[in-house]
């Protein structure tokens, strides 16, 4: 056994979790010292933002509905604005992790809490890093006050979110746990909540196919998506996230597909230099292979397996392995550009990630 040698930062929030969750809200809101709160989602969740504000009653200060991906400054402009206006003194976020983002660049400039209400499993919710998009170039940084003070995680929420979604969405959380366990600052209370929201994740996904409605296995996606997002909040990711952050930023890949494709391949790439951490991510989605585990969950489940069936161009593959390339982020084995060029080539075609 290992020498037990770590720091561990533990990051403040009250998780309220529970099918019908939902109805502690005016609790919470109160909890916060709030008195108005501000609803803010995308158009498409726009009947869940009016319920929420419907709950609030004379709580509620409006309802900003137009979210949208990579947090467009404009937007955060006028939604900052609205804010102001109309006198709230809380922002309730309804949605996944482009509402999450909106949020976000709202409470980084003004005192106002977040009380989260997470529809997806990107686990933004649990991390105090935000991004906006100014002039095609997505800013991103690390500041406590937009991290939620309370998360309402409702799985009844969640049932409406699209199979292929779930599925993606799942695995793109299981990227955050998976690259946790192998990060130069994991440490043991992390490991635990990244082996166990893999594990959760695991076992829950393949139902969100075949009985998408079952609320027992939606309840476990959330409760994995959670320990996941506190992984991802808490200690830094590696070469995983920056292949995808490079893919979806300079090559606009939709963000849970990108994550699923890439995941099996990035632990191939690190199976030699962080063999703990590939015995742990096996056990928890009970395969011989982290990578081969991964693959095949998503394999068995629909998910789309390659890059260019989701909009990645051939020409674009060396550019993307250039970007990753050239500032890197810490990973167990160094970053080689002759091997990222071949993991990406894996991951345009589609191939099995390599043995
Ligand atoms: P998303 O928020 O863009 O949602 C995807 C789509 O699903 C949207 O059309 C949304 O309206 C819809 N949707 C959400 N919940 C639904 C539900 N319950 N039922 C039906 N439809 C639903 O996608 P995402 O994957 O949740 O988040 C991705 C974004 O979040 C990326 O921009 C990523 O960079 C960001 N993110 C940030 C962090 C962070 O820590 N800052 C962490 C993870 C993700």
């Amino acid at each position: 056994m290992n020498t037990l040698d770590f720091t561990y930062q533990a990051r403040p929030g009250r998780i309220v979790f529970g099918a019908g969750s939902l109805r502690h809200l005016e609790r919470e809101l109160i909890n916060l010292n709030a008195e108005r709160a501000l609803v803010i989602c995308s158009a498409e969740q726009r009947a869940t933002g009016a319920d929420i504000a419907g709950r609030l009653g004379a709580r509620a200060a409006g309802l900003f509905d137009r979210a949208m991906m990579h947090v467009p400054l404009e937007l955060v402009r006028e939604a900052r604005s609205v804010a102001t206006a109309s006198k709230a003194d809380c922002v309730i976020v309804v949605g996944g992790g482009s509402a999450m983002g909106l949020g976000k660049a709202i409470a980084l400039e003004s005192t106002m809490p977040i009380l989260a209400v997470p529809t997806t499993y990107a686990g933004s919710e649990m991390t105090p890093i935000f991004g906006i998009t100014e002039a095609g170039l997505k800013r991103t940084g690390t500041d406590l006050r937009v991290l939620p003070k309370c998360v309402i995680y409702d799985p009844l929420l969640t049932t409406t979110l699209p199979v292929g979604l779930s599925v993606t969405s799942g695995i793109n959380a299981i990227a955050h746990a998976a690259e946790g366990l192998y990060a130069q600052d994991a440490n043991p209370v992390t490991s635990l909540m990244a082996e166990e929201g893999i594990a959760s994740l695991a076992r829950a996904i393949p139902k969100l196919v075949s009985t998408p409605d079952d609320i027992e296995f939606r309840s476990l996606a959330l409760y994995g998506a959670w320990l996941c997002g506190s992984v991802l909040g808490s200690v830094g990711m590696s070469l995983h996230h920056k292949l995808c952050h490079t893919l979806g930023g300079s090559f606009d890949l939709p963000h849970a597909q990108t994550h699923t494709i890439v995941l099996p391949h990035a632990l191939a790439y690190n199976r030699v230099a962080a063999p703990e951490a590939m015995k742990r991510i096996a056990r928890a989605v009970d395969a011989s292979d982290a990578a081969l585990g991964v693959y095949e969950l998503a394999r068995q489940t629909g998910a789309p397996m390659s890059l260019k069936e989701i909009g990645m161009r051939a020409q674009d593959v060396d550019r993307a392995a250039e970007i990753t390339c050239a500032s890197p982020y810490w990973n167990p084995r160094p970053i080689e550009t002759s091997a990222i060029r071949a993991l990406i080539w894996n991951a345009f075609e589609g191939a099995p990630p390599c043995a």
